[in-house]
């Protein structure tokens, strides 16, 4: 029997993968939303969550009503990406407009985080994370026991992640061309676009 190839295998431009986990832990932290995927009863769903990446592991948080939450809480496999949009690629052929972007996809089990001091200490962690430099004690009140009841604090610790990009200026046949009309550029987005 041939050995599977594992999920995390790169078919698709297998070029453009990046370092793992060097380059995945630096697109984990840098971007803003994850996009959680579990199964339940078959039907898979894709829930966007805030997170927090540490030391091979995805930490999220919300509500003990939310589905995705308690579905992790209980162990289900979860398959979550993040994505960073660096460009959008215009070219002189329809078929080679693409986007430069850096993505992981990551595979888990979720598990739930039930010792008290790690709940706090990730969800502060969390805050940090999405506002550097906001203090307990100093910027906001630190968290009390009424804002922790209900809420879950989920970890995934990652089975297999595989992280891949596109960097670049167009690639089509004629964008070099200056005789072929048209137009063929790198359009930044992100924060850098803004004028
Ligand atoms: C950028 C961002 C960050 C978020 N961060 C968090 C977080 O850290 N913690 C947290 O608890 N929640 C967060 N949310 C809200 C989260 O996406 C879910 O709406 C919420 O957690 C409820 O999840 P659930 O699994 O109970 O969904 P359910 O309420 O059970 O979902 C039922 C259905 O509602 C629809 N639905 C649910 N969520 C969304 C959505 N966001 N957009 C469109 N349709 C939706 C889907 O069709 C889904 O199948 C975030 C949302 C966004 C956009």
């Amino acid at each position: 029997m041939p050995t599977p190839r594992p999920r995390s295998a790169i078919r698709r431009h297998p070029e453009r993968a990046l370092a793992v986990p060097d380059a995945a832990a630096e697109i984990l932290d840098q971007a803003l939303v994850a996009h959680v995927g579990t199964a339940l009863d078959g039907q898979p769903f894709v829930i966007p969550f805030t997170f927090l990446y540490r030391d091979g592991c995805l930490y999220l948080h919300g509500s003990t009503a939310s589905r995705t939450l308690k579905a992790l809480a209980a162990g289900a496999a979860a398959c979550i990406e993040v994505t960073l949009v660096d460009a959008l690629i215009a070219s002189k052929s329809a078929e080679t407009h693409s986007v430069n972007y850096r993505s992981v996809v990551c595979f888990g089990r979720g598990r739930l985080v039930e010792d008290e001091q790690r709940r706090r200490a990730i969800l502060t962690e969390l805050i940090g994370r999405y506002f550097p430099g906001r203090t307990a004690g100093e910027h906001y009140q630190p968290i009390e026991d009424h804002e922790m009841k209900p809420t879950l604090v989920v970890e995934v610790p990652i089975e297999e992640l595989s992280a891949k990009g596109r960097f670049g200026g167009p690639l089509g046949p004629f964008d070099a061309d200056e005789s072929i009309p048209g137009d063929a550029r790198i359009v930044p987005v992100g924060p850098e676009a803004v004028g």
